[in-house]
């Protein structure tokens, strides 16, 4: 594993493969399924992940985990001091077929590299306290926390979230953001929140401006740095693109006239 050209990390760090979608957030070419085609699937399936190798077909999960080889384990090892690594962008740290050793064996990584940041996304907030119980491990004090919802229907996986005991932040992941949030309650509870809009090709989610304004205010409010990746696609951006100041990323990236790339202090 390398280097990443996803905006708000340094590193990706896969020590296994494989998943099955989830929640809403799962497709990029939603909205006519209930769950569109995961992304890391139509990557594993186009054989850009050669560790992964069988756990995706023709852009769907085949329900196949792998672990990746040894230097992708000892990877963080070498990598610099200060780093944050997207920890699992081919599967689901926390899935409930992830095999118990395994997660031991990465969170003892994580542990022993204390010089890196990782950022362990899930959508399956549900299942962290449980596979720690039953690791009877604790968090390490490196990893921040994440969940991704971006849909209305996600809400449910907050609290469990928040019943975690971590030791260092959590944060949310709203990309895509495919419907509008109630007002979240942020302030100490949540250290950073990343919004984002629908990418990839056929029928994207259109994410509505006002949408991403009221996200955007309520971490404003609430003391919680907000990274707004990316539009995913011109339609949802508000920004007319000769205006836009980061025509690079997918869509572009700005919102009411500046970019919004804050990180955690
Ligand atoms: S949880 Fe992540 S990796 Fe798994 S199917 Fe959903 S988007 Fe893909």
């Amino acid at each position: 594993m390398a280097g990443t050209k996803i905006e708000w990390t340094d590193f990706a760090w896969n020590p296994f493969g494989g998943c099955s979608e989830i929640s809403p957030g799962c497709g990029t070419h939603a909205p006519h399924r209930s769950h569109g085609l995961c992304y890391a699937a139509v990557f594993a399936s186009r054989e850009l992940h050669l560790q992964h190798a069988g756990v995706a077909k023709g852009g769907q999960w085949t329900g196949h985990f792998t672990i990746s080889s040894e230097a992708v384990w000892q990877a963080p090892f070498k990598w610099p001091r200060g780093k944050l690594v997207f920890t699992c962008s081919m599967s689901d740290f926390w899935h409930e077929s992830v095999p118990l050793d395994w997660l031991a064996e990465a969170l003892d990584v994580i542990g022993r590299t204390p010089h890196l940041t990782y950022q362990v996304l899930t959508k399956r907030p549900g299942l962290i306290a449980r596979k720690l119980a039953e690791l009877k491990m604790e968090l390490p004090a490196n990893v921040w926390l994440g969940f991704t919802m971006g849909h209305k229907r996600s809400l449910a996986g907050l609290k469990p979230l928040l019943n975690v005991e971590a030791p260092n932040l959590r944060f949310l992941s709203c990309e895509p953001l495919m419907t509008e949030l109630p007002k979240l309650d942020l302030r100490d509870r949540i250290g950073w929140v990343i919004g984002g809009g629908q990418s990839g090709r056929g029928n994207l989610a259109v994410t509505n401006p006002d949408w991403m304004r009221k996200l955007r205010d309520n971490c404003v409010g609430d003391d919680a740095p907000f990274f707004l990746k990316q539009w995913g696609n011109w339609v949802s951006n508000p920004t007319p693109r000769e205006d836009e100041l980061d025509a690079l990323a997918k869509g572009g990236a700005t919102l009411d006239g500046r970019l919004w790339r804050e990180f955690p202090g």
